[in-house]
């Protein structure tokens, strides 16, 4: 069986070209795979598996987007905290879980630690940079009264 990349379509061995899509590629099975597309029939038996949560949805699409570049299979799921959770969690807020294909979870939780880490950085980076810029602008500020 062959596969059209850019539809999924199926077709005999033999064909060259997918009817649907003109100058398409037939590709086998395995093929497909790689490229993270699911042969029809196949999508379904696909587990996905939660790699991550996000407290926003900025950093949930950054996620996917980072997760999308490693070609690793990944949808967002937005929730919000029912009763159980406040239970637990105490909260209200909604959050994302970041679903990737089960045989990505070990990569994608890696590369998330590494993103979640920078993002980490970046905003402590951020914060302090503020800080020392208002302690800047305040100690550099001549009062206004020796004018
Ligand atoms: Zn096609």
């Amino acid at each position: 069986m062959k596969y059209c990349m850019q539809c999924g379509s199926e077709y005999q061995d033999g064909v060259k070209e997918c009817a649907d899509c003109p100058g398409s590629t037939l590709v086998d099975a395995e093929t497909m795979r790689q490229r993270n597309v699911a042969p029809p029939g196949e999508g379904d038996t696909r587990k996905f598996v939660r790699a991550a949560t996000a407290d926003d949805p900025f950093t949930a699409e950054d996620y996917a987007r980072l997760l999308q570049l490693e070609r690793i299979p990944v949808f967002i799921r937005p929730r919000r905290t029912g009763t159980v959770d406040v239970l637990t969690t105490g909260t209200l807020e909604p959050w994302w879980e970041i679903m990737v294909g089960e045989e990505f979870l070990e990569r994608a939780t890696q590369l998330l630690a590494r993103e979640k880490a920078e993002l980490d950085a970046t905003a402590e980076e951020a914060a302090r940079a503020a800080e020392e810029e208002e302690r800047e602008t305040e100690g550099s500020a001549p009062p206004s009264s020796s004018l």
